[in-house]
């Protein structure tokens, strides 16, 4: 159950949050808690706020004075502490008792860390210098959420690369365009991702899949590249022999 603490500021919205609706409200947002794939337990915590509280968003025709913002912690196993993180904006419809889900956000702990360190290394890899030192800091950086050493792996010649957690990729994964790598004193070729077929167990016809808006295609070298299109997706390599991608 995910209990909320009301931090109401205006008379109306005191005489309104009765316990009788805050424990609906609870009841909604533990529902909603656990629909999260995300989210591993629908315990914790959390605070509920109005949004408009103005004396000119309170009149009768109002409905924004409805509109409440919950925030919750949650857990992930019973004792353990609250980590994850939930967000959802609900507007109480009167006439009908219930509440209308506006919008709701959930996001663990892991993601956070994870997004924050890559908002704060992306911002360094405007040049070619940058990359380069993102790439080295990276060599030396733990998983934000496990503290195993990041894997930085190249492919299919170096020319991009991506750095995940080995345990898991959901951990940490990032990834980038590297055009300078035969000057760079790394040494990648330990590095090189193995792209042995699954299905054909033989890395001889194996290319990588380039994603992105490739502006002028026949200057991409086939022998090392397949175009992969706009969408990015998890694929990283293509067998040629059996057109297997993985
Ligand atoms: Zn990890
Ligand atoms: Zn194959």
């Amino acid at each position: 159950m995910i209990k909320l603490t009301p931090n109401l500021v205006t008379d109306f919205h005191r005489s309104l949050a009765t316990p009788e609706w805050i424990a609906q409200l609870e009841r909604v947002v533990t529902g909603r808690v656990r629909a999260q794939e995300e989210l591993r337990s629908d315990e914790g915590e959390g605070t509920l706020k109005f949004l408009h509280t103005a004396d000119r968003n309170l009149g009768p025709e109002s409905i924004v004075k409805y509109i409440c913002v919950v925030e919750a912690n949650c857990q992930r196993a019973p004792g353990a502490p609250l980590r994850d993180h939930y967000r959802a904006s609900l507007r109480w419809i009167p006439e009908k008792q219930e509440f209308l889900l506006q919008g709701e956000r959930a996001h663990k702990v892991e993601g956070e860390w994870a997004d924050q360190l890559r908002t704060a290394l992306r911002k360094r890899m405007g040049s070619p210098e940058g990359v380069r030192e993102v790439i080295e800091e990276l060599r030396h950086t733990a998983c934000p959420s496990c503290c195993t050493k990041l894997r930085i792996e190249y492919y299919p010649e170096g020319q991009k690369w991506w750095c995940f957690c080995p345990n898991d990729e959901g951990h940490f994964n990032m990834e980038g365009h590297y055009e300078n790598w035969k000057d760079s004193p790394m040494t990648w070729k330990d590095q090189v991702a193995d792209r042995t077929c699954p299905t054909c167990k033989s890395p001889k016809d194996v290319v990588g899949i380039l994603y992105g808006l490739i502006r002028d295609p026949s200057k991409i070298d086939d022998t090392i590249w397949i175009l992969g299109g706009c969408s990015i997706s998890k694929e990283r390599w293509h067998c040629r022999r059996c057109e297997t991608e993985w």
